[in-house]
């Protein structure tokens, strides 16, 4: 007898969020590690806005379907903002643990989201933790979380190389979107 299962994955929510903060960060091999749970050395400019799509469970407060925007190497072109930003529930902002330059810039990319998506929740990312045995961490842990506090948010330190708290990261932020969406029932 052919027997066949089929499985129906329900999902209590589905947000649209954005990986965004300065190039060479790690946002695309973030996502890569996350989705595909792969890394590639290989530094590949992203063309274009892309996106993915993702289950996270979230047990007993429910099943989530993440589909995470990645503004890739569209920084420049502003035309392309309004439709990237529009409608996302939440945003990543990701800096490198190791270039002070990138952490300097995550306010003005804090205040990009704000402008075109409003206030909505975001997660702060210091990402290439595992680069801090040969070099110099240019940020204090503290320093971040405070930074992130002072704004409501939260702050992890990953490692797409690794994966160290990758799956991590978006299981808190995914936790943290329920939670708003929660508040404002
Ligand atoms: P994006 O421009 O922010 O999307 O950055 P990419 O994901 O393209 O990564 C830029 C470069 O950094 C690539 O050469 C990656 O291999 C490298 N990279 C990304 N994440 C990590 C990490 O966690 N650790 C290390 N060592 N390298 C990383
Ligand atoms: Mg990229």
């Amino acid at each position: 007898m052919l027997r066949r299962e089929i499985i129906v994955i329900m999902e209590d929510y589905l947000f649209k969020i954005l990986i965004v903060g300065p190039a060479a960060v790690g946002k695309t091999s973030i996502l890569e590690r996350f989705i595909y749970n792969r890394f590639s050395e290989n530094y590949k400019l992203t063309i274009g806005v892309s996106f993915l799509s993702k289950i996270v469970d979230l047990s007993e407060n429910g099943i989530i379907r993440l589909s995470i925007w990645d503004i890739g190497g569209q920084e420049r072109f502003e035309s392309l903002r309004t439709e990237f930003y529009k409608g996302a529930a939440g945003a990543v902002i990701v800096f490198d643990l190791t270039k002070l330059e990138t952490y300097n810039a995550i306010e003005k990319w804090l205040n990009e989201v704000r402008h075109y998506a409003g206030n909505i929740p975001f997660i702060l990312i210091g990402n290439k933790a595992d680069l801090l045995i040969h070099f110099v961490r240019v940020v204090e842990k503290k320093e971040a979380q405070e930074f992130a506090r002072t704004h409501n948010s939260t702050y992890i330190e990953t490692s797409a190389k690794t994966g160290e708290n990758v799956d991590e990261a978006f299981q808190k932020f995914s936790q943290m979107l329920v939670d708003t969406i929660i508040k404002q029932k």
